[in-house]
């Protein structure tokens, strides 16, 4: 049976845990040829596996988001293997360290959820305007949205500059056929955020509190609005910032 993406070909970034890992099974399992990497290679090499024992087509590379040649090496990477790169997917990202006055940790969220984000369009971007096409998701949050302050100032910062940068891209490079979009996930179950509820218990009901929803999502949910967003569903969607909170930001 042909799928909807067959012979598509993503890279996905942060595809080693959570929800970068349940987007490279989303496309994979779409029909996508899909490029994993990670700054974790076990736990990428293991998201590959998954893939491939359904069947799947998918490879790993090692990145690193903040190095720009780490960058450079995976698009190039994808073009070896597959010919070309249709679907990047921008989900690599840090969490949000306690103490907000914390310089190194300012300088650490920062490079690895803005300044990583800005690297990766840079030399996926290069690649889509040589194959005049080609669709970008970056992983943004309500963080994003809001100055919420149970969260790190640099996450809120990094995460707002997330959005801008998606703004700019969508406008900048939509007369060449590329879109740029981001997705606003509000709490998701992954081991970023288990990892924020094991430091306080409390935040587990409180999270699912502020989505009128009432639950944490599931990272297949995230997944899904991504392979929407990269669809011919969506070919008039760019420059825009997709919330999937339960509601959060509605209320
Ligand atoms: P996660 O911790 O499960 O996965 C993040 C992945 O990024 C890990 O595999 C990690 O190894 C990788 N990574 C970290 N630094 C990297 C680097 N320098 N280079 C390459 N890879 C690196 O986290 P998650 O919850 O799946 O979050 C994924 C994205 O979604 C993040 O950008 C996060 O800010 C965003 N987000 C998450 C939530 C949530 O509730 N979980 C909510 C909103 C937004």
């Amino acid at each position: 049976m042909t799928k909807k993406f067959d012979s598509k070909v993503a890279m996905i970034t942060g595809a080693g845990s959570g929800i970068g890992r349940e987007t490279a099974i989303a496309f994979a399992d779409a029909g996508v040829q899909v490029l994993v990497t990670d700054v974790n290679s076990t736990a990428g090499e293991e998201t590959c596996k998954m893939i491939r024992d359904t069947g799947g087509t998918a490879e790993f590379t090692f990145i690193d988001v903040t190095k720009s040649v780490s960058v450079e090496a995976a698009v190039q990477r994808a073009v070896e293997l597959y010919g070309g790169l249709d679907f990047a997917l921008n989900i690599a990202g840090l969490g949000s360290p306690s103490d907000p006055y914390n310089e190194e940790s300012w300088d650490q969220v920062m490079e690895v959820n803005l300044n990583g984000v800005f690297l990766c369009m840079k030399h996926e971007i290069a690649q889509m305007l040589k194959q005049e096409g080609g669709a970008i998701v970056n992983m943004a949050s309500v963080a994003g949205y809001r100055g919420l302050v149970v969260t790190h100032p640099a996450y809120v910062a990094s995460k707002h500059g997330v959005v801008g940068l998606t703004k700019w891209a969508g406008a900048k490079y939509a007369a060449q056929g590329l879109r740029v979009n981001s997705v606003s996930p509000g709490a998701v179950r992954t081991s970023l955020m288990e990892k924020s509820i094991e430091a306080d218990p409390s935040r587990e009901a409180a999270y699912a509190a502020k989505q009128p929803i009432g639950r944490l999502a599931k990272p297949q949910e995230i997944a899904e609005a991504v392979l929407w967003l990269c669809s011919d569903s969506a070919t008039f969607v760019t420059g825009t910032n997709l919330a999937v909170d339960g509601g959060w930001t509605a209320t």
